[in-house]
C-alpha cells in the first residue's frame, strides 16, 4: 500500500488550535482504501492543543510567528516543530503530500501572511515551504485545491505514478524491466510531456551502455520531472488520437467515427474521459490490442477512484 503524509486535521484528529478536527472524506474514505496515512501536525508539537491561533508576521522579510492575542514571538518553537515534521515524513516512503488550506503551517499558497496588522497576501504556510524546498518533483497539494477535479485527477495519477517509480527502483533486476515499465507508461508521459517522454525513449535505448544502477537513476529522476507536468485537454485529445491510430486499420468505419466523435465531445466537454477511455478500452479488448491494455494510461489508478468521470476533469 503507498504512504501519503497528510495534515493530522485532515484526517479527523481533534488537533486543530480549538480542538476541532477537519476530516476530508475524499481522503480518509477514497484515497484511504489504497494508502495509509502519515500525519503531522508542527502545531500540536509546539503548542500543544487546545492552543492559541498564530499568524505570520513579516519584518525585514523575515518570517516572525506571532501568537494573535499575547502577541508573542513564538518562531523558535514554530521552526523547530517544523524542523521535526519534515524528518518525521522524511523518514517514510510517501508518494505524496496533502496540506490543510489556509492554516500558518499548512497552506500552500492560501496562508495570509502579515506586515503588522495589514495584510502582505497569501503565500506558503511555514511546513507547505519547507515541504516544497525539501521534496522536488513530488506531488503536494492542499485539500481544498483537490477539489476541483482537474487538480484532483492530475495529483492522484502522480501520487500512482510516483509509488510505480519508487517500486520499480526498489525492485529493478534487468534491463528489460526498465524498457517494459517505459512502455506501458508511453502515453501517460506523452499527455505530460512530449519532449520528456522522447528523452526518456533514449535513456532506456541507453546507447552509452551505462549500468543497470546508473540508467535506472537518470531514468527516474525525468520520469518524476514529468509526471510532475500538469496535464491539458489538448495533450489529452492528442494522445487519444495516437491510440486510436494504434488500431485503426482493425476498426469497422462505424467504429472508427464513433471513437473519432467521441473524442470531439470530450475536447468540447460534452463527455467525460472516462467515456472515451472505455471505449479504447473494449475495442482494444475485442481486437486483442495487448499494447494498448498495458497502457497506464488508461487506468493510472484504481478505477473506483472514479477521477476521470466529470466533465471538468480536463483543462
Ligand atoms: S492545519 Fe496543520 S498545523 Fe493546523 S491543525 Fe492541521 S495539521 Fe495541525
Amino acid at each position: 500500500m503507498l504512504k501519503i503524509a497528510v495534515s493530522a486535521c485532515l484526517l479527523g484528529e481533534p488537533i486543530r488550535y480549538d480542538k476541532t478536527g477537519q476530516r476530508d472524506r475524499f481522503i480518509t474514505d477514497k484515497l484511504g482504501k489504497y494508502a495509509t496515512f502519515v500525519p503531522f501536525c508542527p502545531e500540536h508539537l509546539a503548542f500543544g492543543t487546545p492552543r492559541e491561533t498564530i499568524r505570520i508576521v513579516l519584518e525585514n522579510e523575515h518570517k516572525k510567528v506571532i501568537t494573535v492575542f499575547s502577541k508573542n514571538d513564538v518562531t523558535e518553537a514554530m521552526n523547530e516543530a517544523v524542523e521535526h515534521e519534515l524528518r518525521k515524513i522524511q523518514s517514510e516512503p510517501i508518494c505524496g503530500i496533502i496540506l490543510k488550506s489556509k492554516s500558518p503551517s499548512c497552506g500552500l499558497g492560501s496562508t495570509k501572511y502579515y506586515s503588522g496588522a495589514m495584510s502582505e497576501g497569501k503565500k506558503d504556510g511555514l511546513f507547505a515551504f519547507t515541504c516544497k524546498e525539501h521534496f522536488e518533483d513530488f506531488p503536494i497539494e492542499e485539500e481544498a485545491r483537490l477539489i476541483d477535479p482537474w487538480l484532483r485527477e492530475n495529483f492522484v495519477m502522480q501520487v500512482f505514478a510516483y509509488h510505480d517509480a519508487m517500486m520499480l527502483r526498489q525492485n529493478i533486476k534487468t534491463m528489460q524491466e526498465l524498457v517494459s515499465f517505459h512502455t506501458a507508461y508511453k502515453f501517460l508521459l506523452q499527455s505530460k510531456h512530449e519532449a520528456n517522454y522522447r528523452f526518456l525513449g533514449k535513456i532506456v535505448a541507453n546507447h552509452a551502455k551505462k549500468s543497470l544502477k546508473e540508467t535506472t537513476e537518470a531514468y527516474i529522476a525525468l520520469f518524476k520531472q514529468t509526471i510532475a507536468h500538469k496535464g491539458s485537454i489538448g495533450k489529452t485529445v492528442n494522445v487519444l488520437q495516437h491510440m486510436v491510430g494504434f488500431f485503426k486499420k482493425e476498426l469497422s468505419s462505424g467504429e472508427k467515427q464513433a471513437l473519432h466523435l467521441q473524442i470531439e465531445e470530450f475536447r468540447d466537454e460534452i463527455i467525460p474521459l472516462i467515456a472515451v477511455m472505455s471505449t479504447i478500452e473494449f475495442l482494444a479488448q475485442k481486437y486483442e490490442i495487448h499494447y494498448l491494455l498495458g497502457q497506464k494510461f488508461l487506468n493510472p489508478y484504481p478505477k473506483d477512484l472514479a477521477l476521470r468521470s466529470t466533465i471538468q476533469e480536463g483543462k
